[in-house]
Order: structure tokens, then sequence, then C-alpha cells
């Protein structure tokens, strides 16, 4: 999608420091981090919200890749967020989990 953020950043045309990659999903540090650790989660596919999603492997499959960036960033303890709608709080419509860690 053109005139996404994340797809820019997946496309290298804005730079960001990739945390973890596979063939499904990457992930970044939240540039404005709202915990000690603040990872974001996304989807290589832009797919608008969890409202657009069809195939729910791919939740299965993020929440295996946040599994493995945990143990890679030694994180324990943390909270897994996803804000669905501007109303709730979605400012990036292209689907993305929180992982958030003090
Ligand atoms: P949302 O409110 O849509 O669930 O969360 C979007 C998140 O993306 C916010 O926490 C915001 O700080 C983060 N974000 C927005 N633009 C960028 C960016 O260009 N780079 C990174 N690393 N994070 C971003
Ligand atoms: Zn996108």
């Amino acid at each position: 999608m053109d005139d996404c953020i994340f797809c820019k950043i997946l496309n290298k045309q804005i730079p960001s420091e990739f945390v973890y990659e596979d063939e499904t999903c990457f992930a970044i540090n939240d540039i404005n981090p709202k915990a000690k650790k603040h990872i974001l989660v996304i989807p290589k596919e832009h797919i608008k919200s969890l409202n657009e999603v069809k195939d729910f492997t791919l939740i299965k499959k993020m929440f295996e890749a946040i599994t493995k960036i945990n143990k890679q960033e030694n994180i324990t303890h943390f909270k897994t967020l996803i804000n669905t709608g501007k109303d709730a709080g979605q400012v990036v419509e292209h689907l993305h989990i929180h992982i958030l860690s003090d």
C-alpha cells in the first residue's frame, strides 16, 4: 500500500531496524515507546485491521513470532495489544500487535 507507514518500512522506503523477520511478519521497536520494551509485530501483507483478517492462521503465526521475539529479547513478562479501529486508538491502519514490557 503506497500511503502506509508500515508498508514503507517493510519496503525500506523509511529506515527502521528490524528486531525480527520471517516469511509472514516483521517486528520493529516502537518509535514512541509506552513501556521499557515496546515492540510492534507487523504482517508483511497489508491488512487494515483485525476486522479485515480472513485467514486466522496469520494471527497464530504472529503469536508464534511473539514468543520467539520475547525469547530473543529476554522478555519474560509482557502485555499484547491490538488496537482495532480509530475509536479504539488505532492510528496506523495496517494490522499490528504491540508487545509491551516494563
Ligand atoms: P496504534 O495506535 O495504531 O495501535 O499504534 C501505532 C504505533 O506505531 C504507535 O505506538 C506509534 O508510536 C508507532 N509508530 C508510528 N509511526 C512509526 C514509525 O515510523 N516507526 C516506528 N518504529 N513506530 C511508529
Ligand atoms: Zn501497510
